[in-house]
């Protein structure tokens, strides 16, 4: 349920509204927008009496939420999300870049991939240490050892890093991530989903393979329902009958996600497509629909990489198309006044 209250409602006439809803056990979400001040009720308001609340002085109007995400749903938070991560925010006017190698294989390369994608224009690094892999036999990442080499080119470059979180038993090794990537196949895990609720570490959740919009966005519900507001959705191709390409690019999901919540939506072409060279033409097209910024892989030599290298842009590939993208961005705000 939503409160729209009046424009410089009453002070005690509202405390004594949020402490009567807080008596039936009401979460009150409390959005503070230019006109109007949104309270979004939590919990269950079944048996609450819309038109009573309705009818109190300070309050404007009262809509029920037919939609079971709450806290990610737009209506109850109007203003667009933006996460500070200090040195950069993701959400809001600039257009945020992830890049970096799938997995992080040894200090040497994941430190001069970061010195090379900060000087292309990228705000964040990626990298996996922990890897999520189709085959047991494949290599599975670095482990601990994969998240101090982060750190390192953290430390060099000023980055904030980004990376993947695939098991409870990993999460006191994540307390000074940047931001704690869920990836697609754990989506739906939602003892991990509840566990990264519960800390203050920005979360970022790749759509599951088979997820449809609604799903993904209760994923999303179960990180905020736990008190981290600081979520952050990633489009990356999904499952589809065609098999010319890794997965399928939705980029529906950018404008479809801008008008169902107010978290940023970021979009990895790579795992969309499997193929180096579509990410350009996709990363492109995913700036031009309005994403909030792109999630790319590069590593300084595909042909070797232990993961993903079909995928990967080289730097000196990856350097023109982030300059490109920045330049895109620029000229769709300017378009849009
Ligand atoms: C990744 O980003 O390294 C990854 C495994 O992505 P996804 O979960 O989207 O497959
Ligand atoms: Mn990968």
């Amino acid at each position: 349920m939503i409160v729209v209250l009046k424009h410089d409602p009453n002070q005690a006439q509202l405390e004594s509204l949020k402490a009567w809803l807080q008596e039936k056990n009401i979460v009150i979400h409390e959005s503070i927008g230019h006109s109007n001040t949104i309270l979004g009720l939590v919990g269950d308001t079944s048996k609450l009496d819309g038109d009573l609340i309705a009818a109190l002085d300070i309050v404007e109007s009262v809509k029920r939420v037919q939609e079971p995400y709450k806290n990610a749903n737009r209506k109850f938070h109007p203003e667009d999300t933006i996460i500070d991560l200090g040195c950069t925010t993701i959400g809001g006017d600039n257009l945020t870049i992830m890049a970096g190698p799938c997995s992080v294989e040894t200090e040497e390369q994941v430190v001069a991939i970061a010195r090379a994608v900060k000087a292309s224009g990228a705000t964040m690094l990626r990298g996996g240490a922990f890897k999520p892999r189709t085959s047991p036999y494949s290599f599975q990442g670095l482990g601990q050892r994969g998240l101090e080499i982060l750190k390192v080119a953290r430390q060099e470059t000023g980055l904030p890093i980004v990376t993947e979180l695939m098991d409870l038993s990993q999460l006191p090794l994540f307390k000074d991530v940047d931001v704690i990537q869920i990836g697609a196949r754990n989506m739906q895990n939602f003892d991990l989903l509840k566990a990264v609720g519960h800390q203050d570490r920005p979360v970022m959740i790749k759509r599951g393979m088979s997820a449809t919009y609604e799903e993904w966005l209760m994923s999303a519900e179960y990180v905020m329902s736990g008190g981290n507001e600081n979520v952050i959705l990633c489009e990356r191709g999904i499952r589809t009958f065609e098999s010319y390409t890794r997965n399928t690019l939705d980029l529906a999901a950018i404008p479809v996600m801008k008008k169902l919540t107010h978290l940023p939506i970021i979009i990895d072409p790579s795992h969309a497509t499997g193929k180096s060279w579509l990410v350009e033409p996709l990363a492109l097209g995913a700036v031009a629909t309005g994403c909030a910024g792109l999630q790319i892989e590069v590593h300084n030599d595909p042909a070797h990489a232990l993961c993903d290298g079909s995928q990967s842009l080289k730097p000196e590939v990856f350097d023109p198309l982030a300059k490109k993208l920045l330049k895109l961005h620029a000229a769709m705000k300017d378009l849009e006044g």
